[in-house]
C-alpha cells in the first residue's frame, strides 16, 4: 500500500515538472508502475528517494547548432544532450537527428536507455541527444556543414569516459564519420569518443549489424523457452534503416522468411520473402541512394505498396517493430494476436504503445520490450569502446560471439527476474526490476550525489 503510494506520488511529480513530455512521462510510468514488486521489498529506495531522483537527468545541454546550406543560406537548429544517469559509467547511447526531436523524446529515451545500458552487463551509464535537423534530402556537404557545427558546441561536454554518443534514427555512418573528424580537429585527440565509427579508424566489426542481429538473437531466446525455432516463421518487420534492415538479414540467415519492410511514407508487402538478393537492392537503396521503400514495390514482381500504413496487419507468427516509438497501437496488438503472431521483439524503442503492451501480455505472446531485445547495440558499442581502450580490434567472430552471449543474459536476467518476482514470463517486468535495481543499489552505494 506504501509502495503503490509512493509510486503514485513520484509519478504525480515527474508529471508536473516536465508539462508537455508525453513520451518521457510514458517510459516513467511504464517503468515505476512495473518495478513496484522492487520496491515492495526495498523500502530503502523509497527513503533513498531513487524514483524522483532516476527520472531527474543528471545534466541537460541544449544548444544553438548554426549552419549554411548550398543557396549560402543561414540555418539554425537546436542540439540536446541528455546526461541521464552516470551510476554505473560514463553516458552512453545515441544522437537522433529528425524533425520530430525534442526534449521531451529525447529525454524518454534517455531514461530508457539507463536501464537497457545497465542490463547489458556492460560498465555503461545512460545519456542520448540530437537535432531537430533533418537529413533526408540533404546534400553531403550540408550533411557534413550542420554535423561539423553540432560538434564544435558538443565536444566540450563528452570524452571517452564522460559521456560517449552513438547513432540513432538519421544518424548512420556518414554523420558519425563527419562528428569523429571534428571533435578530433578540435580537441587534437584521436580517441574512442563515439561509437559506430568506420573499422578502419577505431570500429568494431559487427556494430552496424548489432541491434538487429541482438533483436532476432533475443527472439530466438523468447522461442527457445517454448522448445521452438525461427525457421520456417513468417515475419513482419517494420522500418527500413539500419536496425531493420540487419534484422531482415539475421532472420534470413536462422531460415525465417521476412515479409515486410516499410518507412514514414508507406510499407511493402513481399509474399515471396525479401531474400538475401533483394536486401542487397534495400541497403543500396536506402544507404547510398537514400531513396524510398516504395522503389522496392516498382523493381520487384507481385510486391504490394501500401501508401501511410504500418505492417501490423499482415498475417505473421513473428513480428520486429523496427522503425520508430508508439508504431504499434492497441489495435494493431489486437489484430497482430487475432491473426496468429506468437512473438514480438522490439528493435525500434518504445514501439508499442502501453495499451498494445497489455494486449500482448495478457495474450501471452512472446514479448520483448526494447529495453532488453534491442540492447544489442550499444552493448557492441560498449565491445567496441573495450576494443577502442585496449588498442585492438577483435575479429567479426569474436564480435559476433559476445553479442549473442550478451543477448541470451539479457534475455535470462528479464526471465528469471520475472519469475524470482512472480510474475512469470512477463518480460517487462523483469527487464525493468533488473535493471532499475541494479541501478538503485549503486545510487545508494554512492551516496547522495
Ligand atoms: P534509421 O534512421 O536507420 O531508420 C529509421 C527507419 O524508421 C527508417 O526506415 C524511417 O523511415 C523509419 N521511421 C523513422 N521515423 C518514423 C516515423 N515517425 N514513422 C514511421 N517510420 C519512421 O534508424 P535506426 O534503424 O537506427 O533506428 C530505428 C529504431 O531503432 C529507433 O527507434 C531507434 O531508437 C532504435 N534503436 C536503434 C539502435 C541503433 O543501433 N541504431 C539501437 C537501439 C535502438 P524514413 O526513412 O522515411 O524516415
Amino acid at each position: 500500500m506504501i509502495t503503490k503510494k509512493s509510486i503514485l506520488e513520484a509519478i504525480e511529480i515527474v508529471k508536473k515538472r516536465n508539462p508537455a513530455q508525453p513520451e518521457f512521462l510514458q517510459a516513467v510510468t511504464e517503468v515505476f508502475e512495473s518495478v513496484e514488486p522492487a520496491i515492495a521489498r526495498r523500502p530503502d529506495y523509497i527513503k533513498n528517494k531513487i524514483l524522483q531522483r532516476i527520472a531527474e537527468p543528471e545534466r541537460i545541454i541544449i544548444f544553438r547548432v548554426p549552419w549554411m546550406d548550398d543557396r549560402g543560406e543561414i540555418q539554425i537548429n537546436r542540439g540536446f544532450r541528455i546526461e541521464m544517469s552516470s551510476a554505473i559509467g560514463p553516458y552512453k547511447g545515441g544522437l537522433r537527428f529528425h524533425p520530430s526531436v525534442y526534449i521531451g523524446i529525447l529525454k524518454f529515451l534517455a531514461f530508457e536507455q539507463v536501464f537497457k545500458n545497465a542490463l547489458t552487463t556492460c560498465p555503461i551509464g545512460g545519456g542520448k541527444g540530437g537535432s531537430d535537423f533533418d537529413p533526408k534530402g540533404k546534400s553531403d556537404n550540408e550533411v557534413m556543414r550542420f554535423c561539423q557545427s553540432f560538434m564544435t558546441e558538443l565536444c566540450r561536454h563528452i570524452g571517452p569516459n564522460t559521456d560517449v554518443p552513438a547513432g540513432d534514427i538519421g544518424v548512420g555512418a556518414r554523420e558519425i564519420g563527419y562528428l569523429f573528424g571534428q571533435y578530433k580537429r578540435i580537441r587534437n585527440e584521436f580517441t574512442g569518443v563515439l561509437t559506430g565509427k568506420a573499422l578502419a579508424w577505431g570500429g568494431s566489426l559487427i556494430r552496424p549489424e548489432a541491434t538487429g542481429y541482438g533483436s532476432v538473437y533475443f527472439s530466438d531466446e523468447m522461442l527457445k523457452t517454448r522448445n521452438d525455432g525461427l525457421k520456417g516463421k513468417v515475419c513482419t518487420v517494420s522500418g527500413s534503416g539500419n536496425v531493420a534492415q540487419y534484422t531482415v538479414e539475421k532472420l534470413n540467415q536462422l531460415g525465417a522468411k521476412v515479409v515486410t519492410l516499410s518507412d514514414s511514407e508507406g510499407m511493402i508487402y513481399d509474399p515471396s520473402g525479401i531474400d538475401e538478393e533483394k536486401l542487397t537492392f534495400v541497403f543500396e537503396l536506402k544507404n547510398v541512394r537514400r531513396g524510398r521503400i516504395s522503389e522496392y514495390a516498382e523493381k520487384y514482381n507481385n510486391v504490394e505498396y501500401y501508401q501511410g500504413k504500418r505492417p501490423w496487419g499482415i498475417k505473421c507468427d513473428c513480428a520486429f517493430p523496427s522503425a520508430t516509438q508508439n508504431e504499434i497501437t492497441a489495435d494493431d496488438a489486437k489484430t497482430l494476436v487475432k491473426n496468429g503472431c506468437i512473438l514480438v521483439s522490439e528493435g525500434a524503442n518504445m514501439p508499442t504503445e502501453p495499451d498494445g503492451v497489455r494486449v500482448f501480455i495478457e495474450n501471452k505472446i512472446l514479448y520483448g520490450p526494447g529495453k532488453a531485445a534491442n540492447a544489442g547495440g550499444v552493448a557492441t558499442s560498449a565491445l567496441e569502446m573495450s576494443q577502442n581502450a585496449m588498442h585492438l580490434s577483435w575479429t567479426r567472430d569474436e564480435v559476433d560471439r559476445r553479442l549473442r552471449e550478451i543477448m541470451t543474459e539479457i534475455h535470462r536476467n528479464a526471465y528469471e527476474t520475472a519469475k524470482e518476482y512472480d510474475y512469470p514470463n512477463n518480460l517487462v517486468v523483469g527487464a525493468n526490476i533488473a535493471g532499475f535495481t541494479k541501478i538503485a543499489d549503486a545510487m545508494i552505494e554512492q551516496g547522495l550525489v
